[in-house]
């Protein structure tokens, strides 16, 4: 036999029964960006590495060392899986002059890439859900998509999971904290590790967001940003909080709030739990103002946020907050594979008045005995059992047997039903909305 292949080390399958619980919060997603008038976009996972170089900032973590970019075989294009989708989707925006006409809010969900050393929450290959607000300047949008979230956790029944906000301000204002910043950082370099030390000319506002707990006390006693704020960027900032304070949403101003893209400006957020262990960012967000002109378009401002699927899954498993699967309504027990024929046409007309049916199947085998076909169907959770035998068959019925019973009842018994008939019983079949 040849040697087993498995999947590339951070790199999941996602198997059903999980896939079913991804569904199921990529609906609900969905339904979410509908409510807020979000509309889906997107994007080819590979994309020029010019555009991440070029949006994200050479000095940033991710283009620094986190990327899989390879050259085009044929006519080495230099080309990267995408570690993020807000550039791609700014880049698309650009192409297709998707602003010509106003703003547009956008939201996209897929996979991203990015090598870094796979944990719990961490992962190689893993998915974002994302929203973006294209050619708003206003902290009105920012309220808006924040609000999305705090909705999305609302309905998904999850608690203690933190809003921090922060501004970045503009460029300029930052050119100016940077100094201090970086004055205040030499005169503590010895405090400083490995990683902060290589930062320390390059992007010292990341040094801020050190997980390294020898590093702490430098890090608190560092210049603040928001003392370098100018007038319009406080405006702003404080339009945001006017909103959130009005409608009584709880949140915590942290300092050293940064991101790791040079894109963003003014308000940057994060959703922050202590439920998952250091990898506690659910979701995060900010203003990117200078991102559309960096890649070549023409000025306009932005705003979204991003989050992690893998992260909000675990966090609803950690709280016991993830759905049942839905069972299939009918399980058809088939005694006779002679009959296959005529149980196959009865299926499908159920199935076109839209009930879930799983159908036994036989093998090499034969079918397998009765027992042991009730068995599965009692395991596929199904809330009926059709079942064909041969006498019922004959005076042209089949036997609907109710396997579930309200808690303390026993099941109701099983009756005879028409095949010609299937259209005035078919339909009762279907699971009850909101089951
Ligand atoms: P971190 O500081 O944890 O590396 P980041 O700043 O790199 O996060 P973003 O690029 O802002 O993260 O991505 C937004 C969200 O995507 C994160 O808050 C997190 O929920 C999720 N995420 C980022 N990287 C990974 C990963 N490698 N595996 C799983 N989820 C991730
Ligand atoms: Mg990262």
């Amino acid at each position: 036999m040849a040697d087993k292949l498995s999947a590339v080390k951070g790199m999941n399958d996602i198997l059903p029964g999980e896939s079913a619980q991804w569904e199921w919060l990529e609906a609900l997603l969905r339904d979410l960006m509908a409510r807020y008038g979000y509309h889906n976009v997107r994007t080819p996972i590979v994309e020029p590495t010019a555009l991440f170089v070029r949006g994200l900032g050479e000095v940033t973590d991710i283009v620094e060392k986190e990327m899989y970019s390879f050259e085009d075989r044929l006519n080495g294009e230099a080309l990267t899986l995408r570690p993020e989708n807000t550039a791609g989707v700014v880049r698309a925006a650009v192409e297709h002059s998707l602003l010509y006409e106003g703003g547009k809010r956008l939201y996209y969900m897929g996979p991203m890439f990015r090598h870094e050393k796979p944990q719990r929450g961490r992962y190689r290959q893993f998915h974002q859900f994302g929203a973006e607000a294209l050619g708003f300047a206003g902290p009105d949008v920012d309220a808006e998509l924040i609000f999305m979230v705090l909705d999305l956790f609302e309905r998904l029944g999850l608690q203690g999971i933190r809003l921090e906000i922060n501004s970045l301000g503009q460029p300029q204002e930052r050119l100016q904290h940077r100094e201090a910043l970086i004055a205040h950082l030499e005169r503590h370099a010895e405090q400083l590790d490995e990683d902060g030390r290589r930062r320390l000319h390059s992007n010292p506002l990341r040094i801020l967001d050190t997980k390294n707990p020898a590093m702490q006390p430098v890090v608190e006693a560092a210049p603040k940003l928001m003392e370098y704020l100018g007038p319009e960027s406080l405006a702003h900032f404080n339009g945001l909080r006017a909103i959130l304070d009005a409608n009584g949403v709880a949140y915590t101003i942290n300092p050293r709030l940064v991101r790791g893209m040079d894109y963003y400006n003014l308000s940057v957020f994060e959703l922050v739990t202590d439920q998952l262990g250091s990898q506690g960012t659910v979701c995060a967000g900010g203003r990117y103002d200078g991102l559309m002109a960096q890649i070549g378009g023409k000025p306009a401002p932005a705003v979204g946020w991003a989050l992690g699927m893998e992260r909000i899954l675990e966090l609803l498993k950690v709280a016991n907050q993830l759905p049942a699967i839905a069972p299939v309504d009918v399980f058809a027990i088939v005694p006779q594979a002679a009959d296959a024929p005529l149980v196959a046409g009865l299926l499908r007309s159920l199935r076109q008045q839209g009930v879930a049916v799983q159908m036994h199947a036989g093998g090499r085998d034969g079918q397998g005995s009765m027992k042991s076909q009730f068995k599965k169907a009692d395991a596929s959770g199904a809330r009926y059992a059709l079942v064909f035998g041969q006498d019922e068959l004959a005076q042209g019925m089949v036997a609907l047997k109710p396997l579930r019973a309200p808690e303390g009842e026993s099941a109701p018994p099983q009756r005879l039903v028409s095949l010609s008939d299937v259209a005035t019983w078919g339909r009762e079949l279907c699971a009850p909305p909101g089951a």
